[in-house]
């Protein structure tokens, strides 16, 4: 039986935030890490590749996925669909270590009610003229884009009481390290019921390398 299955690490925050370039850096910075796909029907941004950062649909594809059931959770964000596939996310699970799925905060809160056990994290910007600054600077949106990405990124904000952890962004780098320090502390020393079988069967006996793995 396999002791431990995948740890599900939900980040959310307002978009403009930096939470994608952190699951980025932290897949690069953590052994046995991988993001979850999820689709879109919006239009890639430059350097964004269709089966890395989205499943990039059509409206009508997103459309035969819902009927058939194939996300765990869809919404629609300023005009656009997106969704979390549910059979790819449950294989990437079931692969163990540890799964990071980077959602707004309403998907959040349907993933919640799914997978309990996942934990929630909230990243922020530092302050609001920080994140203004940010969407600006990305280039990608257009003014009224931007405008409207700011008024949903407030709302957002008022959800952090629904989430695990806060990791504030001033930094990149280190928003990075404070993720890996969250999970590590979770996947390590949170207690899930299974301890006792788990120290039966000498789960703990090769810690020094298993922990590394975790
Ligand atoms: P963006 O267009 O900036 O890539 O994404 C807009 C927002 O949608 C971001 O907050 C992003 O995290 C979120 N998002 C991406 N994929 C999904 C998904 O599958 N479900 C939900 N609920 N939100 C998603």
């Amino acid at each position: 039986m396999p002791l431990k299955k995948g740890l599900l690490v939900v980040l959310s925050g307002p978009a403009g935030s930096g939470k994608s370039t952190i699951a980025e850096r932290l897949v690069e910075m953590r052994p046995n890490t991988r993001r979850a796909v999820t689709a879109t029907t919006r239009s890639p941004r430059d350097g964004e590749v269709d089966g890395r950062d989205y499943h990039f649909l059509s409206a009508e594809e997103f459309r035969r996925r819902i009927d058939n059931e194939e996300f765990l959770e869809y919404t629609t964000f300023n005009g656009r669909c997106y969704g979390t596939p549910r059979r790819e996310l449950e294989e990437n699970l079931a692969r163990g270590g540890v799964v990071l799925l980077v959602i707004e905060v309403d998907g959040a809160e349907s993933v919640k009610f799914f997978f309990p056990d996942a934990i929630f994290v909230f990243i922020v910007p530092p302050t609001p003229e920080i994140l203004r600054e940010r969407l600006v600077g990305r280039g990608t949106e257009s003014e009224a884009d931007v405008e409207r990405r700011l008024a949903i990124a407030r709302n957002e904000m008022q959800r952090v009481g629904e989430y695990d952890f806060l990791v504030v962004n001033a930094d990149p780098h280190m928003a990075t390290l404070d993720l890996a320090a969250v999970i590590r502390t979770v996947a390590r020393s949170r207690i899930t019921g299974d301890e006792v079988a788990r120290w039966n069967a000498g789960y703990y006996a090769d810690w020094r390398t298993r922990a590394a793995e975790e």
